[in-house]
């Protein structure tokens, strides 16, 4: 593997492809691999971030205080972790970014709050721009910082919402300064951080935009007012960040090949990577750790003198757990390790979900596999001496992966916006799809031709929709641009893990994965098909009428006061 995520892509997407209804299955197979040398690297810094998590965390307690244990982000930092994809010269580990995932994976495993500060150090942090910073003051302040060994992060979210494009935090040029105004929220890392990429609106050459600014955070005017909590990830430092009157120098602002620099495809590009490991590294995390699990408990339970393990329904559960978990590993597996072969980039956008519903899905099988004990925490059960499984704990970390970095159901819009895409932008040209596999074992081989069908029938519907309207009219059919993200990411996941299965056990788990894929494709192509009931009416009486204020009686709809509980 010789490309690194921030470098331009030569090819197209094989994630895009599925909307033109090709397969590219010469992208996929042989499946890439690690090579040797390169896993070795990343099975010593596992190892290391292991013991070193191990030693410093306990995790059930960081839970329970929220309060990091002193001394672990400056024995995280001198250990490399939080340089795991910069070389020595700067201190950091020179790992590759599927070895960075690795580490955060195995952090994440013990700790999802420990790990999403890595994450976030390793994927949004200050040094994570410097292949796309030229030499000059800005590089050279981002160097000192990451060689002195700092955490950063990256302030973008508002408490009008990450996914509008405006952004109400101001620079403005005031000399060889900008002055820098407004409040940012769920900034990672933002109250631990020392140097913060801060995206702000500002006016260049007369045209409105939105650049990154590097603000050192002991500027005057610069604040935290407060460290947020969540559902999980307990003692992740996350917080609201304050700009009054801050002044960082002109050359402090990020150069972008865009106007609003989020999308510069430079910049996009290290974003994909950030998500990555922000998202799919605990997702793969939680997933193997669910089917740890259920392997604890079906193994010791006997039910009316049966085995647990003996039932249908316990054994298509586990499969189906083990199933996801060679899906997550597959589709991140590809995308980056396959980035020599094709851009990867939308594919990884696309593993968003992947993963994180994926893993989702091995939670929620494992809280109903386990019962009480599913949702019972691990103090209560070690109290009465039952196995101490933390799956409590992991569910309310789990279900913040389909949120950060981008709500699921708009991540399948704005996969499908790019897709889409190529079918406005000119003609698709022609190319033929392998359409069988003779080196597959049969029923994978049946799952293939299936794929290649089913990719062929979302190129015909995309062909026929975006013949019939215009861009801006098709997405504006937010439901309908949704469920076609929705089916490329299944038909991605299915083609990933058909092209991991070999004539051994992963062509099991590929068929599983497969079969499952097939029953939520079934789903999404009924909602395609299905002629609409009037949402929009019942949601316009709902939220501005009282016709259904008869559905929210005999509730107390007043919402408690909370007072400061430190
Ligand atoms: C734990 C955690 C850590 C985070 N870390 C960071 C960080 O380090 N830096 C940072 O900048 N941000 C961070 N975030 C912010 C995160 O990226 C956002 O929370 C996420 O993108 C969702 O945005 P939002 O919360 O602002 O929701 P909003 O954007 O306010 O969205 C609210 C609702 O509106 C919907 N919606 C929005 N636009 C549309 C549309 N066009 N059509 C239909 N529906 C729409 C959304 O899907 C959602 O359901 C973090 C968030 C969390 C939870």
């Amino acid at each position: 593997m010789t490309s690194s995520v921030a470098s331009p892509p030569t090819l197209r997407a094989f994630f895009d492809d599925l909307f033109l209804g090709r397969v590219r299955w010469d992208l996929l197979r042989p499946f890439p691999t690690q090579d040797p040398a390169d896993r070795a690297a990343g099975d010593q810094a596992v190892a290391a971030a292991t013991a070193l998590v191990r030693a410093h965390v306990d995790p059930e307690l960081l839970d329970r205080t929220g309060v990091l244990p002193a001394g672990l982000t400056d024995a995280l930092q001198d250990a490399g972790f939080y340089k795991l994809l910069m070389g020595p010269e700067l201190g950091g580990l020179a790992l590759s970014p599927y070895n960075a995932m690795r580490v955060v994976e195995a952090v994440a495993s013990w700790s999802p709050a420990v790990a999403w500060s890595l994450a976030i150090g390793n994927g949004f942090g200050s040094g994570s721009y410097l292949p796309i910073v030229e030499d000059g003051p800005l590089r050279s302040l981002i160097e000192r910082h990451v060689r002195a060994g700092i955490v950063s992060g990256s302030a973008d979210t508002e408490a009008n919402g990450a996914a509008n494009h405006r952004r109400h935090t101001t620079a403005v040029p005031h000399g060889d300064e900008y002055v820098v105004n407004g409040e940012k929220v769920f900034i990672g890392n933002g109250p631990l951080a020392r140097l913060l990429d801060v995206a702000c609106t500002v006016e260049v050459d007369g045209v409105r935009q939105i650049r990154y600014f590097f603000v050192e955070t002991d500027s005057p005017g610069f604040e935290v007012v407060t460290t947020q909590e969540f559902l999980g990830l307990k003692g992740a430092s996350i917080g609201v960040l304050r700009f009054t009157d801050v002044r960082v120098p002109a050359e402090n602002m990020l150069p972008a090949s865009a106007d609003e620099a989020r999308y510069a495809p430079e910049i996009a590009r290290l974003a994909t990577l950030a998500r990555t490991l922000i998202i799919a590294s605990p997702s793969l995390a939680i997933a193997k750790l669910c089917l740890g699990w259920q392997r604890n408990f079906v193994t010791r339970r006997v039910m009316d003198d049966r085995p647990l393990a003996s039932y249908e329904e316990i054994q298509r559960r586990v499969a189906e757990t083990a199933a996801d978990v060679f899906l997550v590993e597959s589709v991140v597996a590809w995308g980056l390790l396959g980035q020599d072969r094709a851009d990867t980039g939308p594919d990884l956008t696309a593993a968003k979900n992947l993963t994180s519903l994926a893993c989702w899905r091995a939670v929620d099988r494992t809280v109903g596999l386990l019962g009480g004990e599913g949702i019972e925490t691990a103090r209560s059960k070690a109290r009465r001496g039952a196995p101490a499984l933390p799956v409590e704990r992991f569910v309310r970390d789990a279900r913040g992966l389909r949120v950060a970095g981008g709500v699921d159901f708009l991540l399948d819009y704005w996969s499908a916006e790019g897709g889409l895409e190529a079918w406005y932008s000119g003609a698709p040209g022609s190319f033929e799809s392998t359409v069988d596999d003779l080196a597959l074992p049969p029923r994978c081989r049946e799952h293939f031709r299936f794929l290649v069908d089913e990719a062929a029938r979302l190129g015909d519907v995309c062909a026929r929709l975006t013949g019939s309207y215009g861009r801006e009219e098709l997405m504006a059919r937010q439901r309908t641009v949704i469920t076609l993200g929705g089916i490329a990411r299944e038909l991605l996941g299915m083609a990933v893990v058909l092209a991991r299965a070999g004539s051994d056990e992963t062509a099991l788990l590929a068929d599983i994965a497969c079969a499952s894929a097939r029953v939520r494709l079934a789903g999404l192509w009924a909602q395609l098909d299905a002629s609409d009931p009037d949402f929009a009416g019942v949601a316009d009486e709902l939220l501005h009428g009282t016709a259904f204020d008869f559905l929210t009686t005999d509730v107390i709809t007043d919402i408690p006061s909370v007072e400061d509980q430190k």
